[in-house]
């Protein structure tokens, strides 16, 4: 039985959900204690309760602790099957995390699924719909994933009602090395409004536009439909295989100026590097690298998620991670472990 400590490193959401994907891959059984320790309000909020349930349904699992709040839970999973699933958060959640967690057993199963989420799609602190389209979907089809996504709804916090729709094949993932970044486009920014003056978008966008030397081809502003009102500024870095997706959320009492001034900085940041994975792919990626069993990409400095979601596979798969600084840049690899 593998024993987790949720307060590992990052300590939150992605230490259970990468034990989630990966009992399901493995099919080998876990407890995790101290679920997100390292959050304000620790245990299981709305979203990972829906992870535990979508991976509970995927997988035939046997679980204890599937309850909001709950610090420790228990899974064995059974066999995954393939199918149709609907998974509703009922809260503006993060569906695009439900997703990632279901989604890798579901890659590798024998036959198609379709999976429709809903809850919230662009949320503070977790991948928009936009960066699994442009950034995390097309990096795994490069490892040879049958993967088609379709936003159906956009879904802020607090109001949530978003939905989005993932079609997924079988597929064998195979490694893939991504050293040097390969642009095929320029970049281009959005700023997506719901039910808000587009003024604030246009604010968004004159200030990215002054940072990034942008023209104005290069700037949209996205009126869209949700239960709720919400903002999400959006740079696009398009490349090959997989764009680079800057995502910041507008916020009560942050003005557009400062939305715009963090998503400039961020994108500044992964420009200095000159890689093709930025800072929350290069977290994402290790897991399906680790089932491919090898691989390598240059990234930026990585992050606290980055190690501690590294620390979280070596648990259930037969890899080392090596992490290499080059500078600003680090060359990240997928190293298989000889069995002893
Ligand atoms: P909590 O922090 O409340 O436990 P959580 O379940 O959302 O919540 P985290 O462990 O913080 O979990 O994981 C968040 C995930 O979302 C990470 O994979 C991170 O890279 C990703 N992420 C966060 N912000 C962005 C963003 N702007 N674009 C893409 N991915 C993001």
């Amino acid at each position: 039985m593998i024993t987790i400590d949720g307060s590992l490193g990052e300590g939150g959401g992605q230490v259970l959900r990468t034990a989630l994907s990966l009992a399901l891959c493995t099919g080998q059984p876990f407890v995790i204690e101290r679920i997100r320790a390292g959050r304000p309000k620790p245990g299981l909020a709305r979203q990972h309760l829906t992870c535990v349930e979508a991976a509970t349904a995927v997988g035939g699992a046997r679980v204890e602790g599937a309850e909001l709040g709950s610090q420790r839970l228990a899974f064995k999973p059974g066999a995954v099957r393939y199918g149709d699933y609907k998974f509703a958060i009922g809260t503006a959640g993060s569906t695009t995390l439900v997703l990632q967690t279901v989604l890798p057993a579901l890659l590798l199963a024998d036959g198609p699924s379709t999976l429709t989420l809903s809850g919230g799609t662009h949320n503070p602190l977790a991948p928009p719909f936009e960066f699994l389209q442009l950034a995390f979907a097309p990096a795994l089809r490069a490892m040879g994933a049958s993967l088609d996504l379709q936003l159906v709804r956009h879904g802020f916090a607090p109001a949530g009602g978003g939905c989005i729709t993932a079609t997924v094949g079988p597929s064998k993932l195979q490694p893939i090395h991504l050293h040097e970044r390969m642009p095929t486009g320029l970049p281009r920014a959005r700023a997506v409004l719901a039910g808000l003056s587009p003024s604030i978008g246009e604010r968004e966008l004159t200030l990215v536009r002054r940072r990034l030397d942008l023209h104005a081809e290069q700037l949209r502003v996205e009126p869209v439909a949700s239960h709720g009102p919400g903002n999400m500024l959006l740079i696009e870095f398009p490349g090959s295989p997989c764009s680079e997706v800057v995502g910041v959320p507008g916020e009560r009492n942050v003005s557009a100026e400062q939305v715009a001034e963090r998503a400039c900085a961020a994108a500044s940041r992964f420009l200095a590097a000159n890689v093709p994975i930025g800072e929350h792919l290069a977290d994402q990626l290790l897991l399906p690298l680790a089932l491919a069993g090898g691989g390598s990409f240059r990234t930026v400095e990585p992050s606290l998620h980055t190690k501690t979601n590294a620390q979280v596979i070596e648990r259930f798969l037969p890899v080392r991670f090596d992490f290499t600084a080059e500078g600003t840049a680090s060359l990240v690899r997928v190293v298989p472990r000889q069995p002893l």
